[in-house]
């Protein structure tokens, strides 16, 4: 008999498992917590749990995981990023950063992404698939276990490979476990999902009850100009508006990225239209100066030019960060390192 991944499953399909055996209710929690919290391989490691229940599970289901192909530490600050094998050979990035008080932990739903994003390496690499839920999951399963210091706080980002709004039912399935008790128990403090912004999707996700932050990939001050840099994209006032409600709803100020590139959308103008679109609403700004990359003509602006582009920016917009690229000595811009092991 073929088994069923289990960590595909819902946390409804999980507990159905349960109450069709007729088993106590506790088990439920049992179970999440040895698949989620302890993160077992096998049912044989769930001690509290009967002997009998586990080998029913063990005939029946497979507790999948992932580990790294292969990592590149920077040198320059500390992250270190890597390639993991899916069980069909295909392979998926995840980078994790360290700071002070934190570590961050930057993790895929695709591998590859059908956007095509110009500033992109993954966009330019084409897309092969959506991650399922357990291989989201698994990812951040592998660096609580190998990498995240006890005790210490650890956030999540989704702004890895592929789009996450692109591949929504996996997203939804592995954020009810990272959100639920028996699960990670993370919340939106902890939790990021960079989109390049679809505004019903975002509609539905603030409607949807589950508990995250929300970035989106703005990189542009007028449709025509960001449509040219982002083919995917959708009108900036719907996108912006639809940030609103996700911001009015879930209590967070949504994240506006801003990818900055010499000569694209570094102008005093587009620092002029980023501070009228964005003054006296939800939002928080991060600049992101272009993290170049071997194949792609687009440059990164000077430090000057960043600084006047700031210096514009700041009187009217609402709180404004610049993120300087971390990992830029390992190519960390995403898609970099699977594209530089296919060469
Ligand atoms: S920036 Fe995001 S949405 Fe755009 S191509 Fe890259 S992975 Fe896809």
């Amino acid at each position: 008999m073929k088994k069923t991944n289990i960590k595909n499953l819902s946390i409804d399909e999980l507990h159905s498992i349960i109450d069709d055996l007729g088993e106590k209710n506790h088990r439920k929690s049992q179970l999440m917590k040895w698949l989620y919290q302890k993160g077992v391989e096998d049912f044989s490691e769930m001690t509290n749990i009967p002997v009998q229940l586990r080998e029913w599970l063990d005939a029946r289901y497979r507790i999948s995981s992932l580990a790294p192909a292969e990592a590149v530490e920077s040198p320059e600050d500390g992250s270190t990023k890597f390639l993991m094998e899916c069980d069909d050979g295909l392979m998926l990035e995840a980078v994790l950063m360290e700071f002070e008080k934190h570590q961050t932990i930057c993790i895929s739903t695709q591998i590859g992404c059908p956007l095509r994003c110009l500033f992109c390496n993954t966009g330019m690499q084409g897309f092969e698939r959506d991650l399922r839920s357990d291989e989201i999951l698994n990812q951040v399963l592998y660096f609580r276990k190998a990498h995240i210091r006890p005790r210490r706080r650890f956030n999540i980002v989704f702004m890895g490979m592929g789009e996450p709004f692109l591949n929504l039912e996996n997203l939804y399935r592995s954020m009810e476990i990272l959100n639920h008790q028996d699960g990670f128990a993370l919340g939106e403090k902890r939790i990021t999902v960079s989109t390049i912004g679809f505004p019903g999707k975002i509609i539905d996700a603030a409607d949807s009850g589950l508990k995250f932050s929300l970035a989106i990939s703005l990189s542009g001050t007028e449709d025509r100009s960001r449509k040219e840099l982002m083919p995917g994209s959708a009108p900036i006032m719907e996108t912006l508006s639809a940030a609103e409600y996700f911001a009015e709803k879930s209590g967070t100020r949504t994240t506006l990225e801003y990818v900055l590139i010499a000569g694209v959308n570094d102008t005093e103008e587009n620092a002029r239209a980023l501070s009228d679109l964005t003054a006296g609403r939800p939002f928080k700004i991060n600049l992101i100066p272009l993290n170049e990359w071997i194949g792609s003509e687009l440059r990164r602006p000077s430090e000057e030019r960043i600084d006047h582009f700031i210096s514009i920016l700041l009187p009217r917009a609402p709180a404004v960060t610049v993120r300087r690229s971390r990992g830029r000595d390992i190519s960390a811009a995403c898609g970099q390192l699977r594209f530089h092991r296919r060469d």
